[in-house]
């Protein structure tokens, strides 16, 4: 039952097939079985969990008909959670407890979802690996040398290996996306404004999304339903009229324009990831499409312009991390100021310092029209590109990254871990709504295929990605999992 979809799993609930009570315990149990391994969760809330499920339980035999009722999710560390420990990976918020339960979390437990923890995540969403995470790298199901990808690594890892039915994560360059690509399941960057960002732990107030990771396209669509909306406690967050986007899954493909954008199938590509994804553009043009190769002339430039406004806006939330209010503080400060600098010395790891110091460089009186203003210039010209592309095209799709999962330990410098976002940063530069769907293997590791809609186009995306997964089926592969018992057993 825990492989199952969203979608099966409130059926099978409905039906009375199982109770919530039964599937939360099934998946406390694989938790105990495989999380040591995995390391994906931070904190798994057993007693709280088993209890929202026995109310949920309740609620149906009353009659109630909420949308996720019973379905054990799991939030990314992130997500403030009233109560129950909240780290952003990072040790200056090891002891965090949270007073306030974040918007999309208040959103998913009104919906009736029951909570099963909070998941791994590198240090304040700074990653591609989950390797800048205070607790650990999370691993990746399918090969545990490998990294499931980041920052969101842990939830897409717990989706993948069935450690809960579905979970959030958010996304500031890739975050979504490229977890999802690593670890084979389907993950969406909403448009920016889409979803409240009111207590999340701020990366980049620009730039953060936040958005589901779940077994399949039309999950994607039921939850985003829960948490898409407008929030006053967000003044990003956008009023648009409400949206089922369930409703559009099953229009047909006939006559889509797709656009591939060259730079995103040019040098550093591999060669595997190529094949897959054009076939998977193969299955689309079956269904009716039709295909374009498209320009994103200033493509290169993005992760430049990424990697000067995310630090920049970064250095300015950090700042809230003194040691004086919560969170972390170093122990008998001589003074003052002694406090706040060894807080943070000792509480933030090295990621997070350097792009603070970055962040801070860029923004200083001297450098700011160098580099910060420069970049925001370049932001324009890369939204730019994507306005005049989808004049032309209904969709643009690529792959969701150049590689599959790397190993573990295997990315030693900064830069070549940042170019990892090559396909997925200028989406969050020009607030764009993008998917990864599965779309193949490249030696037995998952391969993502990004499609991507105009502002708001979210319903079009999902009815793509819907679409092809009714003729393929990547996302209902399953990796092989070995603990340490079974491994033992093997030896
Ligand atoms: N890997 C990118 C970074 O390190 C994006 C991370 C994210 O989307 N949170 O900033």
């Amino acid at each position: 039952m825990i492989e199952k979809t969203v979608a099966e799993l409130s059926e099978a609930l409905a039906s009375g097939e199982i109770t919530s009570v039964e599937l939360t315990r099934a998946y406390l149990d694989r938790i105990a079985l495989h999380n040591t391994e995995l390391n994906a969760y931070i904190t798994v809330c057993e007693e709280s969990a088993l209890e929202q499920a026995r109310i949920a339980d309740e609620q149906r035999a009353a009659g109630s008909t909420l949308p996720l009722l019973g379905i054990p999710i799991a939030h990314k560390d992130l997500f403030c959670t009233k109560g129950v420990l909240t780290t952003s990976g990072s040790k200056i918020l090891h002891n965090f407890i949270s007073p306030y339960d974040a918007t999309v979390v208040e959103r998913m437990q009104a919906a009736g979802a029951v909570m099963l923890g909070k998941t791994n995540m590198d240090e304040f969403a700074m990653g591609s690996s989950n390797e800048s995470s205070y607790y650990g790298a999370a691993r990746n199901p399918w090969n545990v040398d490998k990294v499931p990808g980041g920052s969101s690594g842990g939830s897409a890892a717990a989706v993948a290996a069935d450690l809960c039915a579905m979970a959030t994560g958010t996304d500031t360059g890739g975050s979504i996306r490229q977890p999802a690509a690593f670890c084979g399941i389907t993950g969406i960057k909403p448009s920016y404004g889409r979803i409240s960002r009111w207590g999340m732990i701020a990366y980049a107030s620009s730039l953060d999304q936040a958005g589901p990771l779940c077994k399949s396209a039309e999950d994607a669509a039921l939850l985003l339903n829960v948490m898409a909306g407008v929030d006053d406690k967000d003044s990003t967050s956008i009023s648009l009229p409400e949206e089922d986007f369930t409703a559009s899954l099953n229009e047909s493909l006939e006559g889509l324009k797709i656009g591939l954008p060259k730079q995103h199938f040019a040098e550093g590509l591999d060669a595997g990831i190529e094949a897959a994804i054009r076939n998977a553009v193969a299955e689309l043009e079956a269904l009716g499409a039709t295909v374009k190769e498209i320009d994103l002339p200033n493509s290169d430039l993005a992760i430049s312009a990424y990697y000067v406004i995310a630090p920049a806006e970064a250095s300015a939330n950090l700042s809230r991390f003194d040691g004086v209010r919560y969170g972390y503080r170093c122990e008998n400060p001589v003074d003052l100021e002694d406090m706040y600098k060894r807080s943070r010395s000792e509480g933030f790891g090295d990621e997070v310092k350097r792009r603070i110091m970055v962040g801070t460089y860029a923004l200083s009186a001297g450098f700011y029209d160098a580099y910060y203003r420069k970049a925001q210039k370049i932001r324009r010209l890369v939204k730019e590109d994507y306005a005049r592309a989808f004049e032309e095209v209904d969709v643009i799709i690529g792959p969701t990254t150049p590689s599959p999962a790397f190993g573990l330990d295997s990315i030693k410098d900064s830069v070549t871990m940042y170019l990892e976002d090559i396909y997925t940063i200028a989406l969050n530069l020009a607030g764009l709504p993008g998917i990864s769907v599965p779309a193949g293997f490249v030696d037995g590791l998952p391969v993502g295929m990004q499609i991507v809609a105009t502002d708001f186009a979210e319903a079009k995306l999902l009815n793509v990605a819907h679409q092809f997964q009714k003729v393929t089926d990547w996302h209902m592969r399953k990796p092989i999992l070995r603990n340490a018992a079974s491994q033992q057993r093997e030896a």
